[in-house]
């Protein structure tokens, strides 16, 4: 044990949660419910739910949400092509608040797992306030 080598720093950072990107990556789409996805990190920071924006650093892992390769950079519109803002209010999602609920159930894939479909059955119904709840 002690002769191995130290993982990069990077990787077992504060924050840094491996297994649960991987999780995440198992989940469905947040935008169109395709799997696999890849895990998005959310950037905007939001003095309400403690997140700060880290200039130029990434989000810690816990502010990561599943969304497919096309919806996350390869559609013209998708969340890295335009302002993410913009994005999660279209969609009608609050991604602050999925976070939180997703990663209160972390390491338990299938209530992860209920968390992404209610969050995508319940799109718009009185969480679409993104502006408001996330202060650029
Ligand atoms: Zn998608």
């Amino acid at each position: 044990m002690a002769c191995q080598p130290r993982p990069r720093r990077f990787e077992q950072g504060e924050g840094r949660e491996p297994g649960y990107l991987a999780a995440i990556r198992t989940l469905p789409c947040l935008s169109c419910g395709m799997e696999p996805s890849e895990a998005a990190h959310v950037r905007m920071a939001s003095a309400a739910f403690g997140k700060a924006s880290g200039l130029g650093k990434k989000p810690e892992d816990r502010w990561a949400l599943p969304l497919c390769a096309d919806d996350r950079r390869l559609a013209r519109d998708a969340q890295h092509n335009r302002g993410e803002l913009a994005f999660w209010h279209e969609l009608g999602i609050n991604p602050l608040i999925c976070c939180q609920k997703l990663h209160a159930q972390r390491g338990d894939l299938v209530a992860m797992r209920a968390v992404i479909i209610t969050t995508i059955a319940e799109r718009g119904i009185g969480n679409g306030d993104t502006a408001s709840a996330a202060s650029l």
